[in-house]
């Protein structure tokens, strides 16, 4: 792979700084450029995140004294000097997608960790691992947009990442329902024990929108291109419940599922086993050497003990057994802001570098 000048808008934010966190010995990709808010602008790094670095690490030395820049006013600036950006901001849905289709037009790749664009018809999300083809998709993007190199490419919301690659290499038996629990980390939003003390000795059993996200996205994974647009695959039915827990960081999901084809559990654990990884030759510095790993202790996965797995790219599994309502249940675990958000990004982006779209 070739090397690549990136910027980071939303880079004082929680994902922004973990994407400074992973690109920091990134073998092809320098940050060049840091972008926030007109509030964080004008600022180094190390005072614009002055009091809000939440990663436990120091703050690499090369960007404490970059000066954050505009991601509105500096734009056109920003878009002539990088690659490409990684996008992750609060902004509105609607801001989200006007700043991002803005970098596009001036010819800057924008890969997004924000779900403005999630539904957008010839925008790819992709979990490299589960639909790498859906990239083709940039090509009819490309023409909307009237650009040459500029497009949006996103990832999945981080829940999907602890059930959805269980459930992808099973798809051909015909699953057809899937009911999901997701027990979620603070992080997920932007939380610490210190910022969001409610949630010692208790749960909330409230994620905005998370339940939506979680039912609907993994049907985009599993479509397929049609006349210049990606269209969602019909099934599996997917219903879910989304919980906050007190977790610093991993997202743990319990899957149960039923099967058109009913297998035996040993079949299941073969296919995950042995799950063709349609990126795995491509050697990409982020992907995990083993995509999906299975625990066969009771007691396992757990956020403490398997969220870091593979550098927090690796699915946890365990716990595969008959149901007496579905026909199996299991459960999942990811970390949420590492293969969920920066990591999953990263990810993408050395696939779609890869493979010649930016
Ligand atoms: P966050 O901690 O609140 O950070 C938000 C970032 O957006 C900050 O850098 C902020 O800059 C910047 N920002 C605000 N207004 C802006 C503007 N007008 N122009 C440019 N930048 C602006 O949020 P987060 O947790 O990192 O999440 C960011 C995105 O990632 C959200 O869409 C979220 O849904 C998504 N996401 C988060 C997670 C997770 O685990 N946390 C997982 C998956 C996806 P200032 O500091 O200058 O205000």
């Amino acid at each position: 792979m070739k090397n690549y000048k990136v910027g980071i808008i939303g880079a004082t934010g929680m994902v922004g700084q973990r994407f400074i966190s992973l690109l920091n010995n990134h073998p092809n990709f320098k940050i060049v450029l840091l972008a926030a808010s007109s509030k964080s602008a004008g600022k180094t790094y190390e005072e614009a995140v002055k009091g809000r670095f939440l990663i436990d690490e120091d703050i690499p030395e090369f960007v404490k004294s970059m000066k954050v820049l505009d991601a509105e006013a500096d734009k056109e600036y920003i878009a002539k000097n990088v690659d490409f950006v990684f996008c992750a901001t609060s902004l509105s849905k609607e801001e989200t997608k006007i700043l991002e289709e803005s970098y596009a037009k001036l010819e800057c790749p924008v890969v997004s960790n924000n779900s403005a664009h999630r539904h957008t018809k010839d925008v790819p999300m992709i979990i490299p691992e589960i639909n790498p083809e859906h990239a083709e998709i940039i090509i009819s993007q490309r023409k909307r947009l009237g650009t040459k190199k500029g497009f949006v490419a996103v990832k999945s919301n981080c829940s999907l990442q602890s059930y959805v690659p269980a459930i992808a290499p099973l798809l051909d038996l015909g699953v057809d329902k899937v009911a999901v629990c997701t027990y979620q980390a603070i992080s997920g939003a932007g939380k610490t024990f210190e910022t969001m003390p409610e949630i010692l000795d208790n749960v909330i059993p409230f994620i905005s929108g998370e339940e939506e996200k979680s039912e609907i996205e993994p049907l985009k994974i599993f479509g397929k291109i049609k006349d210049n647009e990606i269209v969602p695959s019909d099934s599996p039915k997917f219903t879910s419940q989304c919980i906050r827990v007190p977790v610093s960081d991993g997202h743990t999901a319990a899957v149960f599922f039923s099967l058109k084809n009913k297998v035996s559990k040993q079949e299941i654990l073969n296919r995950w086993a042995n799950y063709k990884n349609p990126i795995a030759e491509l050697n990409l510095p982020s992907a995990p050497k083993q995509f999906l790993h299975y625990f066969e202790e009771d007691n396992l996965p757990q956020p403490k003990l398997q969220r870091e797995l593979e550098n927090g790219m690796a699915i946890s599994l365990g716990r595969l057994r008959e149901d007496s309502i579905f026909d199996y249940r299991f459960i999942g675990l990811s970390h949420n802001t590492k293969r969920g958000a920066a990591g999953g990004a990263v990810l993408l982006a050395e696939l779609l570098c890869e493979k010649g779209y930016i």
